[in-house]
């Protein structure tokens, strides 16, 4: 568990300073006068209040499992946290951690149907009706089981409190591993996602005058984003992914590019499989940082899956962690404000290293192994892995190479000629 960093009274800057006004009382002249500064100071810095660096994070939703064999595991986050305090990533002034509150359960009517939540909820009770299975609810990717509506509500709610914090005030990140259901439609579950607590979030921050942009890096094309936003253009909605011909969900070619006032606001990247750091970057650094530079969104929510990597046992990219601090390191450096969201990653050690290498690149600090050095520190996994949050740099062999760098030169010279000049921007 983390080490005490919970927003409590005691940490507030009220009591810091009323403990200092109750020691002058019979103090020197001297004292009084070092205690006047201390507290000019702190009226100072007020002004310019600390930024903070958010954890949504329950022990609890760690613990919940769709069924054994299912490869989504939310113990993720679990192992993540165990890396933070391990690499000493979790003890600054300015971060917190917060249990969400559960949110209000209209809110998920900003994007998903009454109906379907209520299917949602019989589902939880052991009911079985076709219009779960229409709703693809107790498929093989969609189990029914037990606490699927609570673990799905609780989930959302840190991605919901998340963007809220960020909307509120003085949080310029907020990340919650347990978000990033970028699957789910109005009226249906996909690709282990039941609630889609992006979209539900975005709907809201829109309706409160946000501009937000999406940024979607999971391997999987987030299809059920791009629906929820597709005809508007308060969202940019950008999505990185395997292209649709070998990865679910099929969809993401980059000539769905938005509708009506949407028009050009839905960016798809495909890439090809086997695509690797030196390609994926390629594609990223010559899109991305134009589009957003061109949005200046208020908030940019990032959608950080990690089954782009080359280890990931349900997609076909080649990242490494080499990589996907680049692309990290690139968002945190465009946006004024960041939620991040874990989504998809299934080698289960490799995502929360990646994970782990976000949070520090997102908060500005550099990973130091706090067990370096002693004998039976290792806490999981095959003793080289455990040892190491990095990835030697990997590069697929020549002719693959060419065959993705080909792929990703199209699409990038598609975007740059049909969604670049709806902007204004010249390449
Ligand atoms: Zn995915």
């Amino acid at each position: 568990m983390f080490r005490g960093l919970r927003m409590t009274s005691a940490e507030c800057p009220e009591s810091s300073l009323t403990n200092v006004v109750r020691f002058t009382k019979g103090s020197s002249s001297l004292c009084r006068g070092l205690i006047a500064a201390i507290i000019e100071d702190r009226n100072r810095n007020r002004e310019e209040p600390m930024l903070i660096n958010a954890l949504m994070y329950s022990y609890d939703l760690t613990r919940h499992e769709y069924k054994p064999s299912h490869p989504f595991k939310p113990v993720r986050a679990r192992l993540m946290s165990e890396l933070l305090n391990r690499y000493g990533l979790i003890s600054e002034e300015n971060q917190r951690i917060v249990a969400p509150p559960l949110m209000d359960e209209e809110l998920l009517y900003l994007f998903h149907t009454r109906e379907y939540i209520e299917l949602l909820k019989k589902g939880e009770k052991g009911e079985v009706s076709v219009e779960m299975f229409r709703a693809g609810l107790g498929t093989e990717d969609n189990p029914l089981f037990k606490t699927m509506y609570q673990y799905a509500l609780e989930a959302s709610s840190g991605t919901y409190e998340g963007a809220m914090m960020l909307c509120r005030g003085n949080v310029r990140f907020a990340f919650n591993p347990f978000g990033g259901f970028h699957h789910a439609g109005r009226d249906y579950a996909g690709g282990f996602c039941y609630i889609n607590d992006i979209a539900v979030a975005i709907a809201d921050l829109v309706r409160k005058g946000q501009r937000v942009a999406y940024v979607d890096i999971d391997a999987h094309h987030g299809d059920g984003v791009q629906d929820a936003f597709y005809k508007t253009d308060r969202v940019l909605n950008i999505s990185l992914h395997e292209s649709g011909e070998t990865l679910y969900p099929g969809t993401g070619s980059e000539t769905e590019t938005g509708a009506n006032e949407g028009l050009g606001y839905n960016v798809n990247i495909p890439l090809r499989e086997g695509t690797d750091d030196e390609v994926y970057l390629l594609a990223f650094e010559s899109l991305i940082p134009s589009l957003i530079e061109s949005f200046k969104p208020d908030i940019v929510v990032a959608n950080i899956g990690c089954d782009t990597h080359k280890d990931d046992p349900l997609a076909h990219l080649n990242l490494t962690s080499n990589g996907y601090k680049k692309v990290i390191s690139i968002i945190n450096d465009l946006s004024p404000k960041i939620l991040a969201l874990g989504s998809g990653g299934y080698n289960l050690f490799r995502t929360a290293a990646l994970w782990t290498l976000a949070w520090a690149v997102f908060c500005g600090l550099q990973p130091h192994d706090l067990h370096s050095g002693i004998v039976g520190g290792m806490m999981y996994g095959p003793e080289t892995d455990a040892g190491q949050l990095d990835d030697p740099p990997y590069s697929v062999g020549d002719w693959e190479k060419e065959q993705c760098l080909v792929h990703a030169r199209r699409v990038i010279d598609f975007i740059k000629n049909n969604i670049f000049p709806l902007h204004g921007i010249t390449r």
